[in-house]
């Protein structure tokens, strides 16, 4: 009887298994030793099982197995993930995070569907990136002047984010190449969503440095939402039709190497377009290369995005080298320079009570070392930050690390 209960319950666990993938099986079953390392890590972690990675795969375990339903408080913990991926950096048994929690936001969509913010979120990010979008997209950004340069915008839960508003010139490096003098290689540049339509200016620091280090760099001219933040949903189908349709267009041109300045992307290039292109956060070039900065003695310090090194696997320290080689400025190390800010995309809007916690402690920590300039490789926790400094009373400037080294560039 026994043994035939048990057949029957592996019959089931495994039909389970096959819905979400065999990866899925391998990890959830064997690799999570249930150590609890990934707490210390969590930005999400507010004293509940459910809130932070052992927790939620644990819950994963149990709705894979049949053993509880995938219900709104399962929901709900799931939800309350930024997908920082901090976790499976400090996880010392390899556990596949992002892999397990793709595949179980896939379930939640096929059982439960998906909230409206993110649906909306989501179809905006296809929908800025399409002909009409942009068109939109450029008409907004014209009437820009009349906004002021960060918009207070209301937020579902009754609190408010201060918004960047449209570029005034959006997606204007697309489909040009800017060449450089003494060509030593061509770097096809990867410019993402949020450079496209808020932050032109990084987009063209990223260009001026490149150039200026002897690399010609094409901007492809229909790129689309690189779909990391639709595969982090669980909208599979979404990222595959992104996924194709940028493999098109990146194949039409040629070059040695992909930059980007948003380690989401990056991170998503790397990891999920099956490509084995070397793909660069423009830091990383920097890094390499003989080049020039002077300031004029004022502290910087860094904020390390989490995707940048749980996604893109760049060393912190690549950053601190590059700052370091800045003349007449001080590096001031913040005590929490590598947690998480509180962005995530959709995640803040979504769960702003949590987003704002996590970023008051990080406006805090900054306030701590004095700095002048808060610097970051990510637009998002750029954003982020900004709405940071102006909610919780800094009056510390945050600035895309390209920005900061471009307006500092030495003659070569
Ligand atoms: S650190 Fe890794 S092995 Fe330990 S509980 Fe977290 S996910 Fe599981
Ligand atoms: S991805 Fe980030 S928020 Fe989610 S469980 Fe891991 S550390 Fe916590």
């Amino acid at each position: 009887m026994n043994l035939i209960i048990f057949q029957l319950t592996s019959a089931s666990t495994l039909l389970n298994l096959m819905k979400l993938g065999a990866v899925i099986s391998e990890d959830l079953l064997l690799k999570c030793v249930k150590c609890g390392l990934c707490k210390s890590v969590c930005p999400s972690y507010y004293g509940e099982e459910g809130s932070f990675a052992r927790g939620r795969l644990a819950l994963a375990e149990m709705v894979t197995k049949g053993e509880i339903p995938l219900s709104e408080e399962v929901k709900k913990y799931w939800d309350e993930c930024a997908m920082c991926r901090r976790c499976e950096w400090i996880c010392p048994n390899d556990v596949h995070y992002k892999e397990i929690f793709v595949r179980a936001r896939e379930k939640q969509e096929e059982e439960v569907g998906r909230d409206f913010i993110s649906k909306a979120g989501l179809k905006s990010l296809e929908f800025m990136q399409s002909s009409f979008g942009r068109k939109v997209v450029k008409a907004v950004g014209k009437l820009g002047f009349l906004l002021p340069s960060e918009v207070k915008t209301p937020l579902p839960n009754g609190s408010v984010k201060f918004m960047p508003k449209p570029d005034g010139k959006p997606f204007n490096l697309r489909g040009k190449t800017f060449k450089a003098k003494e060509e030593k290689g061509k770097l096809l540049f990867f410019t993402g969503c949020m450079i496209d339509v808020f932050y032109g200016k990084t987009g063209e620091s990223v260009v001026k440095l490149m150039n200026s280090l002897g690399y010609t760099v094409v901007v492809p001219e229909d790129i689309k939402c690189c779909g990391a933040p639709h595969l982090y949903h669980g909208n599979k189908e979404a990222f595959e039709r992104l996924k194709d349709h940028n493999l098109k267009e990146i194949d039409r041109y040629e070059f040695d190497a992909i930059v980007v300045a948003c380690p989401t992307c990056g991170g998503a290039l790397i990891e999920d377009y099956g490509r084995d292109w070397k793909v660069y956060d423009f830091a990383e070039i920097v890094s390499k290369e003989r080049i020039d900065f002077k300031a004029e003695g004022e502290r910087i310090s860094f904020h390390v995005p989490c995707h940048s090194y749980s996604a893109m696997r760049v060393d912190p320290e690549v950053f601190y080298s590059v700052m370091e080689r800045v003349r007449e400025a001080k590096v001031v190390r913040a005590e929490k320079a590598q947690s998480c800010c509180g962005f995530a995309g959709l995640w803040s809007i979504k769960n702003p009570k949590l987003s704002e916690r996590v970023q008051k402690e990080k406006v805090e920590d900054f306030k701590r070392t004095g700095a002048d300039i808060v610097l970051t490789t990510c637009p998002g926790c750029v954003l982020q930050l900004r709405d940071g400094m102006k909610k919780f009373k800094s009056e510390q400037k945050v600035l895309h690390l390209a920005d900061y080294l471009a307006d500092r560039l030495e003659a070569m």
